[in-house]
């Protein structure tokens, strides 16, 4: 049985779009999923890409979920159709889930909602997220320069994670006006 995509999903993705200018022009397919926060699908013919699937549950649907899963449709384009994307000043995102979190947090923080899946991180930051979000999205940022010259550089992110943790939580020390979208948890229906 189909079902349709909620209108808060629809809103949702909406507003995330714009924030992934690799994927102007393409389409994509979204689809719903129970048994994960969410999923990309690639499609490949003769070598070629030919269908970018995602699938999300919406339950309690965030940012955090679509730019993960539109993360790692980028990450997929950089490697399938190459030449076709050759004009776009795309920058490179290694394959894998930690550098998906990495690039997702890093790119706006609309994306920083929730916390991220497998970036490692004390179980406090998880529970106050949101207390952490600004300053864990700064260290992705940086790890992403980082990793120009340093190969560990998601070793180098999780040990400052850590240590942001053993910090108090730095909430008031950041601009007041840092206005993470909230996402509404209450109203979305499968
Ligand atoms: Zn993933």
């Amino acid at each position: 049985m189909k079902k349709r995509l909620t209108r808060r999903a629809q809103e949702m993705i909406a507003r995330s779009l714009p924030h992934f200018p690799e994927l102007n022009g393409k389409t994509i397919t979204v689809g719903y999923t129970r048994k994960h926060l969410g999923s990309a699908s690639i499609i490949y013919r003769g070598g070629k890409i030919v269908r970018l699937i995602i699938r999300l549950k919406v339950r309690k649907l965030t940012y955090q979920t679509i730019g993960h899963e539109l993360t790692h449709l980028v990450q997929a384009l950089i490697r399938g159709n190459r030449p076709q994307i050759d004009s776009i000043d795309l920058p490179e995102i290694p394959y894998g889930e930690k550098p998906c979190d990495i690039w997702t947090l890093a790119r706006h923080e609309l994306f920083c909602d929730d916390p991220p899946t497998y970036i490692k991180m004390p179980r406090i930051m998880r529970e106050r997220w949101l207390d952490y979000a600004e300053p864990v999205r700064r260290l992705c940022i940086a790890a992403i320069q980082q990793r120009i010259t340093r190969r560990l550089y998601i070793q180098w992110l999780e040990t400052e994670v850590g240590k942001l943790a053993k910090a108090a939580p730095r909430r008031q020390t950041f601009p007041a006006q840092l206005s993470l979208p909230f996402a509404d948890r209450t109203t979305s229906t499968e």
